[in-house]
């Protein structure tokens, strides 16, 4: 699986546009895996600063 992170908000994509911020910058170059299923209580989801459910990379370069 060849699977890429976006580079402006993290998400993991598997489409040509991020839906979450609409970049199509990404990147094949991440590590990490968080799934974000509750923001507001996530503390993962604080740091990054993401108030999206979804699959993120921890880590994307
Ligand atoms: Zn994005």
């Amino acid at each position: 699986m060849a699977e890429k992170a976006c580079k402006n908000c993290h998400w993991i994509v598997d489409g040509k546009v991020c839906p979450v911020c609409n970049e199509s910058s990404f990147s094949n170059d991440w590590r990490g895996y968080a799934i974000i299923i509750d923001p507001e209580r996530s503390q993962i989801a604080e740091r990054m600063k993401v108030d999206t459910p979804g699959r993120y990379a921890l880590r994307v370069r």
